[in-house]
């Protein structure tokens, strides 16, 4: 128990990136404690969901859960295997699609002797694939349950996720510009600096440029999609 409440901790701890949309971390929130299978939340837990505790899966019949919904269900752990094979070719981080790494985020990749490897600079933007992930999975049991719609490949699933990845690597681009702009108006940087580093255009860059995830593009129009991510 005492080792659970930790772990509990540890992955919270992750989701408090305060560069995270509250509505990803939102839906992580709600995963990891399903995933936890603590309390009166074990499964679903809320019927905003659009499912009840005892509901069918919409993909395969089965019996619904977070980790079905969200892992286990065939096309959906399809879409993580193809998710991860595409972040093992960007970032040389392998992951396999466990209940650990992806509903928990707390990440091993370990290499052929056993060792764990640690990659600091890309906690961020895996807390943002996986988030993204979350969300289009979530957008799918949606559109094929309430809309009737018919399901889309894994193909055009990862490009959805993908699409929406790029969307939030933009939104940090674009917000670390804006703090280096704002950070020359302040007298006393230094203090200033020191407690919102991660904002800074340094940290994007570490996270996001020199892992090989995306390139920025220096074009005319600035307004739109500054960054293009590496497919
Ligand atoms: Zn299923």
């Amino acid at each position: 128990m005492q080792q659970r409440l930790q772990a509990v901790k540890e992955c919270n701890l992750l989701l408090r990136d305060p560069l995270l949309p509250g509505k990803l971390r939102d839906i992580a929130y709600r995963i990891l404690i399903s995933g936890f299978k603590m309390g009166p939340n074990k499964s679903w837990g809320n019927k905003s969901w659009g499912a009840k505790e005892d509901a069918h899966c919409i993909h395969c019949g089965k019996d619904e859960s977070v980790p079905h919904a969200f892992l286990t269900c065939a096309p959906v752990y399809q879409l993580w295997e193809q998710l991860l094979a595409w972040w093992a070719k960007r970032t040389k981080q392998h992951l396999k699609p466990t209940h650990r790494n992806v509903l928990l985020g707390l990440v091993t990749d370990e290499d052929d002797d056993g060792a764990t490897l640690s990659f600091p600079e890309l906690k961020q933007p895996y807390l943002f694939l996986r988030t993204a992930a979350y969300e289009e999975i979530r957008t799918e049991r949606f559109l094929r349950r309430e809309r009737q719609n018919s399901q889309r490949t894994t193909k055009q699933l990862v490009q959805a996720t993908l699409g929406r990845l790029q969307g939030y690597a933009s939104a940090l681009y674009k917000q670390a510009a804006h703090w280096e702009r704002w950070k020359h108006t302040k007298t006393d940087s230094a203090t200033v600096h020191k407690h919102i580093e991660a904002r800074s255009m340094d940290a994007f860059h570490i996270a996001w440029r020199d892992t090989g995830l995306v390139y920025i593009r220096h074009s005319a129009d600035k307004s739109n999609y500054p960054i293009i991510l590496r497919i």
